[in-house]
């Protein structure tokens, strides 16, 4: 049980270690929501650019995958404020 923990926490760690070093390093950083989706819009990148928190660094970050997609539905009503 305990074997079976700990080999699978290694694989885990070892797993996130990678992810960290891909989605934390290499990307900005923003202390907040309004923060990083502010940076999209003044890219110009809204529709095409996505926020989320890292659960990481628990910065946020910009990804080109929507995170709340499935089918999107094209309604970025909180964009139209900015
Ligand atoms: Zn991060």
């Amino acid at each position: 049980m305990m074997d079976w923990w700990l080999r699978n926490r290694g694989d885990l760690d070892d797993y996130v270690d990678r992810d960290v070093e891909r989605s934390c390093t290499s990307k900005a950083a923003y202390d907040s929501e309004a923060a990083a989706r502010a940076n999209i819009a003044m890219q110009r990148l809204s529709g095409k650019l996505f926020t989320y928190q890292c659960r990481y660094c628990a910065s946020w970050h910009l990804t080109r995958r929507d995170p709340s997609a499935a089918p999107a539905p094209q309604t970025d009503d909180d964009d139209e404020t900015i």
